[in-house]
């Protein structure tokens, strides 16, 4: 099974998708967990995106569809695999479908996360994560249960995205309605779109994407 989570920033793509991953022994592909790590090697693609992701602004298509296509290629996505934040236009869509038709593969089922934009600010604004293992959790929402030190691993070190404050959420948001939302009847005509409530809590999401999935 082939899945494409879809929802605005903020929206709890990377929590759903790593319950998802365990659930179905699925790859979890994050094009954003990618261009970060490129960014924090210091390599060429690297050094190349890192002004535009810490600006809120999408990445040119050809360079996210090349990553994506070399990553989809790996033997451990032959299970299947579900992408988060990828594709992000209609371009990049587009280009998934051509890759995978030469494969013989195709994309069961697109999930879109609906939340409102305000909610989406508190959300983003709040967030860090484990610098170790990646564990994530919320000042608002989700602090560890021992303060500072991470519920997973027991790491004592956090950090926050560079792209989570409030500025840039607002440009991330805005490229989300201009760029990405043009996706949905895309989908939609293809009938592989499923639209769930973001706004429920995580288990609730959990719910409805498992029934979704069926
Ligand atoms: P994310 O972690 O998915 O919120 O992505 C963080 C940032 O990485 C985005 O704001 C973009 O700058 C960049 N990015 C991630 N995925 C894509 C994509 N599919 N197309 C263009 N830019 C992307």
């Amino acid at each position: 099974m082939n899945l494409v989570l879809l929802g605005p920033p903020g929206a709890g793509k990377g929590t759903q998708a790593a319950r998802i991953q365990e659930a179905h022994g699925l790859v979890h592909l994050s094009t954003g967990d990618m261009l970060r790590a490129a960014i924090a090697s210091g390599s060429d693609l690297g050094n190349q995106v890192k002004e535009i992701v810490e600006s809120g602004a999408l990445v040119p298509d050809d360079i996210i569809i090349r990553m994506i296509e070399e990553r989809i290629a790996a033997p451990d996505c032959a299970k299947g695999f579900i992408l988060d934040g990828f594709p992000r236009t209609v371009r990049q869509a587009e280009a998934l479908d051509s890759m995978l038709e030469k494969k013989s593969l195709k994309i069961d089922h697109v999930v879109e996360l609906k939340v409102d934009d305000a909610a989406l600010v508190k959300r983003i604004s709040g967030r860090f994560s484990c610098a170790a293992c990646g564990a994530g959790y919320h000042d608002a929402f989700k602090q560890p249960k021992t303060e500072g030190v991470c519920d997973a691993c027991g790491g004592k070190e956090f950090s926050r995205r560079k792209d989570d404050n409030p500025e840039t959420v607002k440009a991330r948001l805005e490229a989300y309605h201009a760029q990405t939302a043009p996706i949905l009847p895309y989908y939609r005509e293809r009938e592989v779109l499923r639209t769930v409530d973001g706004m429920a809590d995580f288990d609730g999401v959990t719910a409805q994407i498992a029934a979704a999935l069926q």
